[in-house]
Formats: structure tokens, C-alpha cells, sequence
């Protein structure tokens, strides 16, 4: 019986290295994921920043016309200033040069706004610019190693679990029948120790009667709440 017991307990521990190998499985696709996530998203933003950054350099362009316009305006009028002898007409197109210079003068200062704003974009595309390539980079580094462990995991899920029905070929079909209902039902649990007294799996309080059965290992013993089988600790597997 204490074999059997210790055979249980070895096909346990291969139950937890596959329950492990199933969370990775379901975390490495999440951290791939990520990985490629952040590459995308620091492409967006970076795409988000330039386009931002042509349609300013548009409206910048477009001022910087008008501004010229109006001082080639301001100009022609200020020629013909020269020429003119009438009083009231001389008064009119100065004040007409002058409309020019304050449009001018607004325009200028917008045009000062909209520079500024374009520093900042230019900043805004270097930092968008190193975080891409930091995501990139990181993806480089853990990409291939992520797939690679990926496409492992089933590999490695199957060579544990013949390993673990090898050990089982030892046991009474109706043990292995209820290990396996075990480690389907209880959470991929089905051994359960002794631990101060109880169910070191439920945390149900172990009879007197029944801790001295555990310690003899003659028959085997299952937890009265859980059904797991329930052993002592064995000193070295
Ligand atoms: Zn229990």
C-alpha cells in the first residue's frame, strides 16, 4: 500500500507540472500579445502625431501666404501714396495701409502660436519615435523565445502526462478511476496531505482515528469533505 500511496503522490506532482504548463499556456499568448500590442499601438501614435503635425504645417504654410500677400498689398499702396495730391483719397489708403498692418501684425503672432505648436509636435514625434523603438526592441528580444516556448508547452503537456500514466499501469483500475475523477473535479487536485490535522486541500479536521491511519499507510484513506486521498507527507518521493 505505501507504494501505492507514494506512486499517487509522484503522479500528483506531475498533475501540478501539467496544471502549470496549462497557465502557461493560457499567460504566454496574453504577454506575446502584449508585446505585438505595443508595437501597434506606438505605430498608431506616432502616425497620430505626424499627421497632426502636416495638417499644422499646413495651416503654417497657408499664413505665411497671406502674410505675404497683404505686405505686397500694403506695399502697392504705399506707392501709390506718393502719387496721390488729394487730401481725403491720401487719408483713405492710409488707413487702408495701416488696416494691412494690423491684419498683418495678427497674423504674425498666429503664425508665432502655430510655430511654437509645431516645436512642441517635433518633440512629441522624438519621444513617439523612441517609443516605438522600444517596443520594437522588446519585441525583437522576446518575440521568437514567446513562440518558441508557445509551440513547446502541448510537447511537453503530452511527455508529462505519459509520464504520469506509466506510473499509473501500478495502480487498481478503481484508485486510478478515482484519481482521475479527482484531478478533473477538484481543481487538478487529488492527493491531499496532512497538514497540523487537516485536509491540507479543503482544510477539513482530520479524525484521531484516521490521522493514526495515515501515519500506518495500510489502506487508503480518502478526506471525508473532498474525497481527495488524503496521506502523509512522504520524506522523499
Ligand atoms: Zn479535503
Amino acid at each position: 500500500m505505501e507504494e501505492q500511496l507514494r506512486t499517487l503522490a509522484k503522479m500528483q506532482v506531475l498533475d501540478d507540472k501539467i496544471g502549470q504548463y496549462r497557465a502557461l499556456q493560457q499567460e504566454l499568448p496574453k504577454q506575446l500579445n502584449e508585446i505585438l500590442e505595443q508595437v501597434e499601438i506606438a505605430t498608431a501614435n506616432l502616425l497620430t502625431t505626424e499627421t497632426a503635425r502636416a495638417e499644422l504645417g499646413k495651416k503654417l504654410r497657408a499664413i505665411e501666404m497671406d502674410i505675404k500677400s497683404n505686405q505686397e498689398q500694403a506695399k502697392k499702396y504705399a506707392t501709390q501714396l506718393t502719387d496721390i495730391k488729394n487730401n481725403k483719397e491720401y487719408k483713405a489708403l492710409n488707413s487702408e495701409i495701416s488696416f494691412l498692418h494690423d491684419k498683418i501684425g495678427d497674423l504674425e503672432s498666429t503664425e508665432l502660436e502655430l510655430m511654437e505648436e509645431d516645436n512642441a509636435f517635433k518633440a512629441q514625434i522624438e519621444e513617439d519615435k523612441k517609443a516605438l523603438a522600444k517596443a520594437e526592441q522588446l519585441k525583437r528580444e522576446k518575440e521568437g523565445d514567446l513562440r518558441a516556448q508557445i509551440d513547446a508547452i502541448e510537447g511537453k503537456i503530452e511527455e508529462t502526462r505519459a509520464a504520469r500514466n506509466e506510473l499509473a499501469i501500478n495502480l487498481p483500475k478503481s484508485v486510478i478511476k478515482h484519481y482521475g475523477n479527482m484531478i478533473k473535479t477538484r481543481n487538478n487536485k487529488a492527493v491531499a496531505y496532512n497538514r497540523e490535522g487537516s485536509c491540507d486541500a479543503c482544510g477539513f479536521n482530520i479524525r484521531p482515528q484516521i490521522k493514526i491511519e495515515l501515519q500506518l499507510r495500510r489502506k487508503m484513506i480518502t478526506c471525508e469533505s473532498c474525497g481527495r486521498i488524503l496521506m502523509e507527507h512522504f520524506e522523499e518521493l
